[in-house]
């Protein structure tokens, strides 16, 4: 393991709020770079849940550096393509990774969120195992207040305790607590998309084809049932188009209920949906929001992630655009102790264009992902056959591409 840093008094302390796939990409870089690191995680321990994501371009290369490959492998998901699905099941439009070498909506390697927030955890408990005192794991507390001055940051945190740390990172996702308390309210970063995702696991239903991503368009919903590890279980993936219900933050129940409202009698699978609903213990469902935060370097805050930058789960970016950062702001961390407000400038340099890039939606957002009417609907089935034609690749490369294309800067990195 390489470590940038030899003067440990001089290592300064940095505070990261939030344990998703930034947080714990930024602690493993930190504690490899000889960086003491405290990370505070809301929920009780690690959170499970979501849908694969894809590593390809400059992702890849990161998790390549960051040597989480093997990992990444072990957990990996093997999926043929994407294909869209009528009411009886039948096939209308198909994208397989290979046809699109793995430049299409499925990616060559794929991986659930949940369990690419393992194998970092698993990457950042061994790197704090040989580096000891170097990392503080909290669950279950939050910041509540933050100060800062030229010398560093005085938080108060949930649990009734004080501390100062030299940088505070948000890592706290979309409706990151560290943004409204250091950069302004969530209204101020924050547009709405116009719908609602909700991705949980259920059993593979029977007849599913194996490997397969397959989606089905329906008038104000589009659900679909994507491979998981095991093919026992698969991800339920559902987006609705509708306007913003701040009721429903938080509340299970209302989630539920718009679910069945909106794909009851929708054929295809949407039985074997509904009924794994009720049991579902991963259940994500959360609105769809653009956050764009113009400089996400605020003195000794930094913003990184969902929190910094974020077009929705609909980009299918944010991991991608999170390990980038996460990899790019433990560089400049490192390779500048003693002038950390200039490090997260730099950091905010670096990260702008991968931010802007990766908050594209493939498709043009979701008006084209969510048909509104059955006319609509009957549009979303003809557009699919063509954009899913061999013809149409160049195209449809640009599209999944994202910010992952663009090169990564030169920075020093730790070795893993
Ligand atoms: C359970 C879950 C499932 C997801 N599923 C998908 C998916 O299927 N598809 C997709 O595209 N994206 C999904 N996302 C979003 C995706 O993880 C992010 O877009 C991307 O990985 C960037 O990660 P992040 O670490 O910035 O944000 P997140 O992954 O959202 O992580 C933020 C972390 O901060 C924690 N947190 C929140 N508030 C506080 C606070 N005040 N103090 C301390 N900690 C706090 C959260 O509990 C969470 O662990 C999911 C996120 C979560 C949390």
């Amino acid at each position: 393991m390489g470590c940038l840093m030899n003067d440990f008094d001089r290592a300064p302390h940095i505070l990261v709020s939030g344990g998703g796939i930034a947080g714990l990409a930024l602690a493993l870089q930190l504690v490899r770079s000889g960086v003491r690191t405290t990370v505070v995680e809301r929920a009780d321990a690690p959170r499970p849940g979501g849908q694969a994501v894809d590593l390809r371009g400059a992702s890849r290369e990161v998790a390549e550096r960051m040597g989480i490959m093997p990992g990444v492998d072990r957990f990996r998901v093997h999926e043929e393509g994407m294909s869209y699905v009528d009411g009886e099941g039948n096939v209308f439009g198909r994208m397989s990774m290979a046809d699109f070498d793995g430049e299409g909506a499925v990616a060559e390697i794929e991986i659930a969120r949940g369990d690419l927030a393992q194998v970092l955890l698993d990457a950042l408990q061994s790197a704090a195992d040989a580096a000891p005192g170097l990392l503080d794991l909290r669950f279950g507390d939050r910041i509540v207040a933050l100060t800062q001055d030229p010398t560093g940051v005085d938080v108060s945190f949930e649990h009734g305790y004080e501390e100062r740390f030299d940088v505070v990172v948000g890592a706290d996702g979309v409706h990151s607590a560290t943004r409204r308390l250091a950069f302004g309210p969530e209204e101020q970063f924050a547009t709405y998309l116009g719908g609602y995702a909700a991705f949980f696991t259920m059993p593979t239903p029977a007849d599913l084809e194996e490997g397969w991503f397959a989606m089905r368009f329906v008038p104000g919903a589009t659900f679909g049932i994507r491979p998981d590890r095991e093919p026992a279980t698969s991800k339920a993936i559902l987006t609705f188009r509708m306007d913003r219900d701040p009721s429903l933050r938080g509340d299970r129940a209302g989630q539920e209920a718009l679910i069945r409202e909106r794909i009851a009698g929708a054929g295809w699978h949407a039985p074997a949906v509904l009924e794994a609903l009720a049991a579902a213990s991963d259940l994500y469902f959360d609105e769809l929001v653009r956050i764009d935060v113009p400089d996400v370097a605020n003195g000794r805050v930094v913003l990184l992630g969902d929190a910094a930058s974020c077009g929705s789960p609909m980009t299918g970016q944010g991991t991608a655009t999170a390990l980038i950062g996460a990899y790019l702001l433990a560089a400049r961390i490192a390779a500048t102790p003693d002038d950390l407000t200039g490090a997260l400038r730099r950091y905010s340099a670096d990260i702008a264009p991968f931010a802007e890039t990766g908050k594209q939606i493939p498709g043009g957002g979701i008006k084209r992902m969510v048909p509104a009417t059955r006319f609509e609907a009957a549009m979303s089935r003809a557009l699919t056959r063509v954009m899913f034609s061999r013809a149409a690749l160049p195209l449809v490369r640009r599209m999944f591409s994202g910010g992952t294309s663009l090169p990564l800067p030169e920075v020093a990195v730790p070795v893993a």
